[in-house]
């Protein structure tokens, strides 16, 4: 893949000056900056090609090899210093951390990658994600329901508020990076002096050290507990299902954002019906009798119990289908049916006087099976019912 000219990149021209060739990064990074693009990868890349272009063209050492030979000047086994490898995101905001930590950009996105607010000082370790199983009927499932769910986790320490100390006192400004989280560190590299911005290992970012822990969850900022979480699920979903709630998961260490929670769906079986897809079947077993004279028949649907009517002469086998009687579509406008399934019941003991009277009609012409004309299958009978 060939590389874009890092000065069409970052939209400026050759003689820019290096206050323009800054400012240009600011306006490019900012508009593919990920915190404005959530998800988006092609953004990703931009932002990536942005930091790359403005790393060699904002050293001056670095600009005038570019200049002079192009891409080639960075390109692996031509003694051009090994390149440029700001791929994964850390670096480029640990690089640049100058650049994002300071001034405009700074407080436009609050600071660095990792922080909720506060100058670029990453706070506690993130909670790791929870995961549940919740299981719903058929009729919570069709309508959609709302669940009280008693949940088991670490939550937030109550007695310090997440801070991980004892009381206000026992919070200092770290003394290894002054309170900014960063260290910075000059580098002697093939290319010129680099300066390298890293998170202070002292106080892992956070810009405090705690000189007393809190006694309740012994300096964590979490201790286990339950939370009662009320969780709304959608109609329509289905067993093996995954849901996602975003911070209701295990609180973080010392103030860090708080884990998903994780919630999979399981399916309670229905006594009558049973789900396949969005469509819905049940079994209706009726009399000879019935079949032959017609009935009203009351049958289970997901929403209450409904009336159909089984008309005159009706054959075994044969399938009825409710419209819009099965499941709806998760976030879509499509709900399924309920097919029903007739079955004749056939008596397996007669009284004597049963067996003659069946004897006698056992002759009848019309006791005689009649075959479907177009001879369809029962697959065929099944497809004209789904279709
Ligand atoms: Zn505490
Ligand atoms: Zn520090």
């Amino acid at each position: 893949m060939s590389k874009r000219d890092y000065y069409e990149i970052l939209g400026v021209s050759k003689s820019a000056s290096a206050d323009e060739i800054k400012k240009a990064y600011r306006k490019v990074a900012m508009q593919y900056h990920p915190d404005r693009n959530p998800g988006d990868k092609a953004a990703e890349e931009k932002f990536k090609e942005a930091a790359e272009a403005y790393e060699v063209l904002s050293d001056a050492d670095k600009k005038a090899k570019y200049d002079r030979f192009g891409h080639q000047a960075f390109a692996p086994g031509t003694g051009g210093g090994g390149g440029f490898h700001a791929t994964n995101m850390e670096d480029i905001f640990s690089n640049f951390g100058d650049i994002f930590g300071d001034d405009m950009f700074g407080s436009f996105f609050g600071g660095g990658r990792r922080s909720s607010g506060g100058g670029g000082r990453a706070r506690g370790q993130r909670g790791s994600n929870l995961r549940i199983k919740l299981k719903l009927n058929y009729e919570e499932i069709a309508k959609g329901v709302t669940k009280s769910v008693k949940v088991k986790k670490q939550i937030l320490c109550n007695t310090c508020g997440g801070s991980g100390a004892k009381d206000k006192g026992s919070v200092q400004t770290c003394n290894t990076c002054g309170g900014s989280g960063q260290v910075r560190k000059v580098q002697s590299t093939f290319l010129g002096q680099m300066q390298t911005v890293t998170t202070c290992p002292t106080c892992n970012g956070e810009g405090t050290t705690v000189t007393a822990k809190c006694t309740s969850c012994k300096g964590e900022g979490r201790v286990f507990g339950e939370e009662t979480i009320s969780i709304d699920i959608p109609a329509g979903v289905q067993e093996g299902m995954q849901l996602s709630m975003s911070g209701k998961g295990n609180a973080g260490e010392r103030g860090g954002m708080p884990g998903d929670l994780i919630i999979q769906i399981e399916e309670e079986k229905h006594a009558e019906l049973h789900r396949d897809g969005l469509n819905v079947a049940f079994d209706l077993h009726i009399s000879f009798a019935d079949a032959v004279f017609g009935t009203n028949a009351e049958v289970p649907t997901i929403d209450g119990r409904a009336k159909i009517k089984i008309p005159a002469g009706t054959q075994s086998g044969k399938i009825f289908r409710l419209k819009g009687k099965g499941f709806p579509e998760v976030q879509g406008y499509n709900r399924g049916d309920q097919l029903i399934h007739v079955n004749v019941w056939t008596p397996q003991q007669v009284s004597s006087d049963e067996k003659d009277m069946l004897e006698k009609l056992a002759n009848s012409p019309n006791f005689k099976p009649q075959p479907d004309k177009n001879n369809k299958s029962f697959f065929d009978k099944v497809k004209e019912v789904f279709n």
